[in-house]
């Protein structure tokens, strides 16, 4: 068995453990074909559509999250169906050479999960993503190039990645070729600069130019840089005059570019400029309830309020809010909490924007409550921010934190900070063990009530 069939037999392995045995026979017992692999992409054969349909709608990105747990290289499945392998042909020549070079620069599959049905439509990103719907369905057309542009993580590499998805979901001997400007300027001077010369930046024009759809990720990143922008231009009017789609993103208009060439900003306004603005309310809440289907597996638990009240506090980057939700679902697992509104400011403490702004009267307040700490217990100060796991030091330690965070609601990675650097984890379990000590331990009760009183 060759290595990716391999990895199949794993991730089905895993995956039978969490799919309901008569789902599992019928829609995973025939899967242990692998057709080839190729360009990060291990195409997995189907049997017939419905099965694919299926598997694509509600698997696919469990599937391919298992994967990235088994490999290193990043890699992703497809499905192909039986009927389709005889029209398929390989992205490659038969030159071993060329094939091996091929793959360094190639290796960059799209994100699984950046799909249109995981993208959730609002009033900021509708147009833009009409538009994208738009071009994946008929690529080669009239709005060429797509040109996406809009303020960091409110899903502009999202959108790019779902046309690419899109595209090869309809037909996978298209050659959707994704990079980002910095990739594309590295390997650039990387095909340039290797000693054989002509025949290898043949290589890297051959690997841009064989492409039905381009994806280029922050194209703002050329800006400035003269040599790269004049190799972009060739890659871009070939493309273009051959009538391949090609898709960009940046983070300003393109008229904003200053350092561009002319020639090129004129072309990034030769097809459609969309904008994706700073998600509303609804799309903020509506993306937290999406993704929690694929952080939990019974996201039911979760109260809305608790959606609410992280939405309301991340308001203008989706990937802080996303950030922020998986940090409160496994704050609530690892303490075995409720996913309740009142946990969210406990668990995304520290991360909260306004948390830095008070940690200077802070400080001040913890030295004072270390030195009585420190000498309730017989200890030194220094005890307590010390690596020591001895018994008396490391409760002195989770007291200090139980103190410092019920008396001041200081941020617990502020008190990690105070106690050598800490980690938000390690003083989030301070806090709660001092919590549960409380509810079965009559002593540390006393402990408690005598260090308030000598620090009011
Ligand atoms: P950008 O490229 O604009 O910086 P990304 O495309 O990387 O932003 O998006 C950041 C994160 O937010 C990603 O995890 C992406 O899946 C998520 N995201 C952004 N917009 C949406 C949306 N409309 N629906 C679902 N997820 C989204
Ligand atoms: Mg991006």
């Amino acid at each position: 068995m060759d290595e990716s069939t391999n990895l199949l037999r794993s991730v089905l392995d895993n995956l039978k453990t969490e799919v309901k045995d008569d789902a599992y026979s019928e829609l995973f017992a025939d899967l242990s074909k692998v057709h080839k692999t190729e360009r990060g992409f291990i195409f997995v054969v189907v049997k017939n559509a419905l099965i694919k349909f299926r598997l694509e709608q509600f698997y696919l990105n469990r599937m391919n999250e298992i994967l990235n747990t088994l490999t290193e290289t990043k890699m992703m499945f497809k499905f192909i169906l039986e009927e389709d392998i005889e029209q398929s042909k390989g992205v490659f020549k038969d030159d071993p050479q060329e094939t091996k070079r091929m793959r360094e620069i190639s290796l960059r599959p799209l994100k699984p999960e950046y799909t249109f049905n995981n993208f959730v439509i609002g009033t900021s990103n509708r147009f833009a993503a009409s538009q994208a719907l738009q071009i994946a369905e008929s690529p080669y057309a009239v709005l060429n190039p797509l040109y996406i542009f809009g303020e960091v993580g409110l899903g502009k590499t999202h959108l790019m990645t779902a046309i690419g998805h899109f595209v090869l979901d309809n037909d996978i001997n298209k050659n959707v070729v994704y990079t980002t400007a910095q990739q594309f300027t590295e390997d650039y001077f990387y095909y340039t600069n290797i000693p054989k010369g002509k025949a290898e930046i043949e290589t890297f024009y051959n690997y841009y130019r064989s492409a039905d759809v381009l994806l280029v990720d922050d194209i703002q990143f050329l800006d400035g840089k003269a040599s790269t922008q004049e190799e972009f231009f060739k890659v871009f009017d070939y493309l273009h005059s051959h009538n391949k789609q090609i898709v960009l993103t940046s983070d300003r208009p393109a008229k904003s570019l200053k350092n561009m060439m002319s020639r090129l900003v004129t072309r990034f306004s030769w097809g459609l400029a969309v904008e994706i603005g700073a998600p509303d309310d609804a799309l903020r809440l509506g993306i937290l309830k999406k993704k929690l289907k694929s952080f939990v597996s019974n996201p039911e638990l979760v109260e809305e309020d608790a959606l609410i009240e992280i939405s309301s506090i991340f308001t203008v980057n989706i990937r802080e809010l996303e950030g922020a939700l998986k940090r409160f679902i496994s704050y609530c697992v690892s303490f075995d909490l409720p996913f309740n509104k009142e946990n969210v400011k406990v668990a995304l403490d520290g991360i909260l924007p306004d948390d830095n702004k008070e940690e200077a009267s802070d400080d001040a307040e913890m030295e004072k409550i270390k030195s009585i700490v420190a000498k309730y217990f017989g200890i030194s100060t220094s005890d307590l921010s010390s690596s020591s796991r001895k018994n008396k030091i490391a409760y002195a330690r989770h007291v200090f934190v139980y103190l410092v965070k019920t008396k001041h609601d200081t941020p617990l990675t502020t008190i990690g900070k105070a106690l050598g650097n800490r980690d938000h984890a390690t003083i989030a379990h301070s806090f709660q063990k001092i919590k549960d000590l409380l509810i079965s331990n009559p002593l540390t009760k006393q402990d408690i009530d005598n260090l308030n009183k000598l620090i009011e």
